[in-house]
């Protein structure tokens, strides 16, 4: 390779001996409680496949019958000749479920984002947003060329005070719903309230919110009931809902704004229909029936539990998404290796996921598991947690 590229190996040579290369493993089976890598059976405890729709029948049923009825590509942006009626069809049933008056789907939460954020503020207006919020909020932030401000975590005080300004233009606050390395709950109810107050646009990204919080899974909005008062809602169908794509919800107004102004509505290919059969099956099936949310959350308590019990510092989680602090990045990477050896498939995360010293394991529950596989798990987290000294 040429001199010019050198950095690269310099660049990959760092993160090996700062344990912060990531191996990424192929999954040789379908998404569920148990996977198939490198030969091996192993339980899932790192996908965000909260509810097991991933390969639930019923969406794979509908995948199919999209596939006969519109074929596999959409052949076009949503805006030239790319929106087939499914497309439409599956924005109105998102809006239903949110309780939302229109929602516009997207090719997925991450470009949902970019979507959104630029058609919203541009270089003379300005963002407050949280400072751990997901990198797609700080990239569309960032692609939006408004002034950024960065809010200390869930510090309500000292984002009242950066809302008093003085701000230049429009003024749109960020949050995420459930924030996703350490499973907190953002105070979406106060943020409304301070944006009320101050005037301020209101947005949160609630990707490991759906699903999740709320009643059926509608999220952090029907968390905390504000439906109508939060400005912008977005979502994603990669994890609960167990497919691939994005949504916007919020007034009608705005959804009309954004299909003449959103560039990766614009400029980017539509779903597949396919996707948008499955992920409308999803919504219905959620509608029809919590009982999977319940066994979520049942089971998140269950396994949360019993890793404090063992003597793991599980962190601020108030969700099912339950991290395992460990400290140094190379440590949890080990540790997710020797898990690995006894059948858990638990992936370490580090920086710059997550800061410096804060790696951990981040645990993610399924309605997928069986009690027996939760127990199963904490017997094996146990096990390496004491082999590694841990845990006593
Ligand atoms: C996962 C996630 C995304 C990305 O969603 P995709 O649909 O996978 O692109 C966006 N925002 C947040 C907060 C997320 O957690």
């Amino acid at each position: 390779m040429s001199e010019k590229m050198l950095f690269i190996d310099e660049a990959l040579a760092s993160l090996q001996e700062s344990g912060l290369y990531n191996n990424i493993r192929a999954i040789e089976s379908a998404q569920g409680a148990w996977l198939q890598i490198e030969g091996k059976k192993v339980l899932n405890m790192c996908s965000n496949n909260y509810l097991g729709l991933a390969n639930h029948p019923r969406l794979v049923q509908a995948a199919k019958a999209a596939i006969d009825k519109y074929g596999v590509g959409p052949a076009a942006v949503r805006s030239i000749a790319g929106t087939q009626s499914i497309h439409e069809e599956l924005d109105q049933e998102v809006a239903k479920f949110k309780h939302a008056e229109a929602a516009l789907t997207l090719q997925g939460g991450f470009l949902a984002n970019q979507a959104v954020i630029p058609s919203l503020v541009g270089k003379t207006d300005t963002i407050l947003s949280d400072e751990l919020n997901h990198a797609s909020i700080i990239d569309g932030a960032r692609l939006s060329s408004a002034k950024i401000k960065v809010f200390r975590h869930k510090d309500l005080a000292h984002l009242e005070e950066l809302l008093q300004g003085p701000n230049d233009g429009r003024v749109l606050v960020i949050t995420d719903g459930v924030f996703s390395m350490d499973g907190d709950i953002g105070d979406l109810d106060k943020i409304v309230e301070l944006c009320e107050k101050y005037g301020a646009m209101s947005m949160v990204d609630d990707a490991h919110g759906e699903g999740v919080l709320g009643s059926h899974g509608r999220g952090i909005v029907d968390h905390f009931k504000l439906h109508g008062r939060c400005d912008v809602e977005i979502g994603t169908f990669s994890k609960a809902i167990g497919t691939v794509g994005g949504f916007v919800a919020g007034s009608a107004k705005l959804i009309t704004y954004l299909k003449q102004r959103a560039r990766p509505f614009l400029f980017s290919s539509a779903l597949p229909a396919a996707d948008v059969g499955a992920t409308l099956e999803a919504f219905r099936l959620l509608q029809e029936s919590d009982e999977l949310v319940q066994k979520l959350w049942e089971n998140a308590r269950f396994f949360k539990q019993g890793m404090q019990d063992l003597g793991f510092d599980t962190g601020l989680s108030q969700t099912p998404i339950t991290p395992v602090m460990i400290g140094e990045a190379d440590v949890a990477r080990q540790f997710s290796a020797l898990l690995f050896t006894k059948g858990i498939f638990a992936m370490a995360i580090g920086f710059p996921t997550v800061p410096r010293g804060k790696a951990r394991i981040r645990v993610m529950i399924s309605a997928s598991h069986s009690r027996g596989d939760l127990e199963f798990a904490l017997e094996k987290f146990a096990a390496a947690g004491k082999e590694m000294e841990l845990i006593s």
